[in-house]
């Protein structure tokens, strides 16, 4: 199993794509939100993932920088559809409001041979916390991440090889969450920006945190790989060195910093 950052910046990242990313197993890859636009279809593109070998897609909440561009997604399934280039379902999963979301945007801006495989190929999936499904020869549990700004979902996907994954969206690990990280092999995590830099990117009141938090949280966790995204887009040029030594400062496992397009091996 590999994971594929398409992007790795917060909602209004320009110098780099908004945080998305696909778990790929072989030639078939699992999608994980979108990104903002049609730029999602450059990053599959630059990342030689095609969108046939997109086996389906999770959708944490319902902000910009996640959900629109699931809308290109759907025009992009459709038209393989229509071609007969897309064979089975293609299932996007997300909880019932950001379902009823995407539902309402391809309404209103696909036209309707696109739309007509909404329902009808394209299945908009409502989950609710608690729930598995298996993917990729993964399993795959869902949790409310509990966020005070909009409804999200994180996951824990249990890997073919028994490691653990959990991905907690685009906001900082709350305690009282069911998120069961705990000692989780891969930890994906949002670090809004460094620690040293907080007075000039305000991550808390943007309800984000810092490469500092993530490292403090993930050795709380006792977690074993750190990856670290969503961040601003003002330093990336340091960004790997620099967000990768701060969370390192409390944290004894391995912090992983992507560039957009890159992929890590889950070993
Ligand atoms: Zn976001």
């Amino acid at each position: 199993m590999k994971l594929t950052l398409l992007g790795t910046g917060n909602a209004m990242a320009t110098r780099c794509y908004n945080t998305c990313f696909a778990l790929r197993s072989g030639a078939a890859c699992f999608l994980v939100d979108a990104g903002g636009g049609n730029g999602v279809l450059r990053q599959l593109e630059l990342a030689q993932l095609p969108a046939e070998s997109i086996e389906g897609m999770f959708i944490t909440h319902g902000h910009t920088d996640h959900i629109l561009g699931a809308v290109w997604i759907v025009r992009k399934m459709a038209e393989l559809m229509k071609k007969g280039v897309y064979v089975g379902e293609f299932v996007i999963r997300c909880h019932q409001e950001a379902a009823e979301m995407l539902n309402t945007f391809c309404k209103m801006t696909l036209a309707p041979a696109q739309l007509r495989f909404v329902g009808s190929g394209i299945r908009i999936q409502p989950i609710a916390e608690g729930d598995e499904f298996e993917t990729l020869g993964m399993r795959i549990r869902v949790f409310d991440i509990l966020s005070t700004k909009a409804k999200q979902f994180g996951f824990s996907a249990m890997l073919p090889g028994g490691k653990q994954l959990t991905c907690l969206g685009d906001e900082p690990y709350n305690p009282a969450a069911d998120a069961r990280a705990e000692g989780s092999d891969w930890l994906l995590s949002e670090a809004f920006c460094l620690h040293a830099d907080r007075e000039r990117f305000h991550p808390y009141e943007k309800h984000h945190s810092t490469a500092r938090d993530a490292g403090r949280m993930a050795e709380a966790l006792g977690v074993k790989n750190l990856v670290l995204y969503h961040t601003e887009d003002k330093t990336l040029a340091t960004r790997r060195e620099r967000y990768a030594a701060e969370a390192k400062e409390a944290f004894s496992g391995r912090v992983f910093v992507p560039d957009d397009l890159e992929t890590i091996e889950l070993e």
